[in-house]
Formats: structure tokens, C-alpha cells, sequence
């Protein structure tokens, strides 16, 4: 079958040959539909990143038609249109046993970390990864929903967004487009910024209460502006350069929370004074749960999430990355085999 395999940094992607995967007794073998394309992939191809093993199929965002079923595998049937979840959690850890499976101690599989992928024509998962994909619902918005949408309801849980609180989301990609719509549905006030006056114009139509061009100056003060000069109660910081994350910080109202969502190799100078008398914090969110896949599914049938998607061949994995890296993906882009 063909797949993408990321070999070492700087290495082009091209579509190779390899042998078909096949399910264990407790796995499901599924032929991908679509695949989504995310920041992480250009996080590994920039040396940012590093799977835990080389080479390795990319692809984290996966959604197809389970074609066969192990042996011991329940209530998974050939046919069944599905989403993966890319973290494989072992449901016994501590992490998982408190509901935290996206922090799973002792994970099965973790796509295009440590297991292959879905930029490949079938992938085989465990049967507890997949979640069934609603009626009606595409398979390549299912596929782009399994990281943008799951990533910001996560965010959204641990920043404890409150109705009525104002919240701005800095970067508009995938995940920050996916987030307005959260935070609409959370009865928050989203502000988006961004620096593309196509992704500002998608998040004003998505829900945005406030737009604020980035290229225009100083951000900090549009959002004080924005917010009637109180600062902002919460803001999720999608970029995490160095200057993303001051001006994320001068954007923070009293006991605001940053919430830090994207990463890059910037380091971000923190004052402590500056966060300690307004009694400011700082939190991390990292990926998402399965049932925050599971919420996103519904969110997206029910037409409370909408996704803008931009399909690709399995073929053209570089020029996708090509395109997402140079800011000209609105929405989220995906590879179909
Ligand atoms: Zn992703
Ligand atoms: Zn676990």
C-alpha cells in the first residue's frame, strides 16, 4: 500500500510503498478517506519534534471504513464509517483512570508519534481508538475534527471558560477557527486575532464577537479596546512565538487566564510581579481526550461546528505542507488516498 513516512528533518515527503498492516486480535484494520494535515507535521519536519521512532507513517487525524475486525474485537463491524483517536489509551493508568486518557501513562499507540499514521491507504488501530463518525457527517471533516475541534474543547475545559467571559483566540488555524465556534457554543465572548484578512473575515462569520489585525500594531492594546479596557479573561495563545506570548500577556484582564495551546523554539520572558498583583495564571493544554472527540463528532452533526476543508491526494503530502506552512490553508487541509 502507499504511505507518507517522515524519515529524518529535511527529507522530502514522497509517497512510498510498504506492506499492508494487519489487525491483532483487538484491532481494527481501516481504509483511511481522509487524513488531516496539522502543525504538528511541519513541528516534525522543522526538527521542532521528534517521533520515538524513525520511519514512520504521518498522520494524526484520521477517519475511513473499518474493512476487517480482530478477532476479539466487539462492537467495531466492517463497514462502520469511524474517526480515530490518535492517543490509543491503555483505560487501566492512573491518568486514564481519572479521566485523563490523553495523558496516559502507558498509551497502546500514539499515531505518528510512536505508530503509523493515516497518511497511508489503511491503517490499523485498536478497536477502543475509533469512534463512530454520525450519519451524514463527511469523513474528511471527521478527519480534520479528530485534532483542530478536539484540541480546542479541550483547551476550553481546562481554561474553565465561564458565559459571558471574553476570550481571545491568538492564531486562527484550524484549531483557532474551530475554537471561535466553541466559545460561541460556551456562551463566551471569542475575540480572534490573526494576521490574514481572509481567516479574520471566517472567524467574524463563525462567531467571533471581535476581530483584531495582527499586522496593525500593537494587539495588546486592540484587545483592551475590544474588552472595554478590562483585558481579556482568558486568552489561548495558538502561536507561542515570543512575541505572540507578551502580547498574549499584556492582553490579560485581572485574574486572567493564558492558556498556552501552540508551541515554537521561542522562549517567552515572564515577570512575575506583572502576574502576581493581578492575580493572572498561566495554564498548558495538550491534545484532548476521546470523549472530546466523541463531543466534537456530535457538535459538527448537529451543525454547531462548521469546517472549512481543502482536500488534497495522498501524493501532494509536501505541497499541502508546502501550503499550510506559508499561511495559505484556510481551514484545514487533508489528504485523501
Ligand atoms: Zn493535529
Ligand atoms: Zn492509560
Amino acid at each position: 500500500m502507499r504511505a507518507i513516512r517522515f524519515h529524518e528533518q529535511g527529507r522530502p515527503l514522497v509517497v512510498e510503498e510498504i506492506d499492508a498492516p494487519r489487525p491483532g486480535p483487538g484491532d481494527v484494520l481501516i481504509d483511511v478517506v481522509a487524513a488531516g494535515v496539522c502543525g504538528t507535521e511541519l513541528h516534525f519536519l522543522e526538527g521542532l519534534l521528534t517521533p520515538a521512532t524513525t520511519p514512520i507513517t504521518l498522520g494524526h487525524e484520521v477517519a475511513g471504513v473499518v474493512a476487517e475486525v480482530g478477532a476479539e474485537v466487539a462492537g467495531v463491524a466492517p463497514g462502520d464509517r469511524v474517526a480515530v483517536h490518535y492517543l490509543h489509551a491503555c483505560h487501566r493508568c492512573r491518568s486514564c483512570r481519572a479521566g485523563d486518557d490523553h495523558l496516559c501513562d502507558a498509551p497502546l499507540g500514539f499515531l505518528a508519534f510512536v505508530t503509523d499514521g493515516g497518511f497511508a491507504d489503511r491503517i490499523v488501530v485498536p478497536a477502543s481508538a475509533v469512534v463512530p463518525v454520525p450519519e451524514g457527517l463527511d469523513l474528511s471533516v471527521a478527519a480534520t475534527l479528530c485534532c483542530s475541534a478536539t484540541t480546542a474543547l479541550h483547551a476550553v475545559d481546562v481554561a474553565e471558560v465561564q458565559p459571558g467571559s471574553s476570550a481571545v483566540v491568538y492564531g486562527t488555524g484550524g484549531v483557532g477557527l474551530a475554537m471561535v465556534q466553541v466559545l460561541r457554543e460556551a456562551g463566551a465572548r471569542p475575540i480572534a486575532v490573526a494576521r490574514n484578512p481572509e481567516r479574520l473575515a471566517l472567524a467574524r462569520e463563525l462567531g467571533a464577537a471581535a476581530t483584531v489585525d495582527a499586522t496593525g500594531g500593537d494587539v495588546a492594546a486592540a484587545i483592551r479596546e475590544a474588552t472595554d479596557g478590562a483585558g481579556a479573561d482568558v486568552v489561548f495563545e495558538l502561536v507561542g512565538t515570543r512575541e505572540t506570548g507578551a502580547a498574549a500577556l499584556a492582553s490579560l484582564g485581572k485574574r486572567g487566564t493564558l492558556v498556552y495551546v501552540g508551541y515554537s523554539f521561542d522562549t517567552v520572558e515572564i515577570t512575575p510581579l506583572a502576574l502576581v498583583v493581578p492575580e493572572q495564571r498561566i495554564v498548558t493544554s495538550v491534545g484532548n481526550r476521546r470523549s472530546e472527540l466523541v463531543a466534537a463528532l456530535d457538535l459538527a452533526a448537529r451543525g454547531r461546528l462548521r469546517t472549512t476543508v481543502r482536500e488534497y491526494p495522498l501524493e501532494q503530502a509536501g505541497t499541502a505542507l508546502e501550503d499550510l506552512r506559508a499561511g495559505r490553508v484556510v481551514g484545514r487541509a487533508v489528504l485523501v488516498p
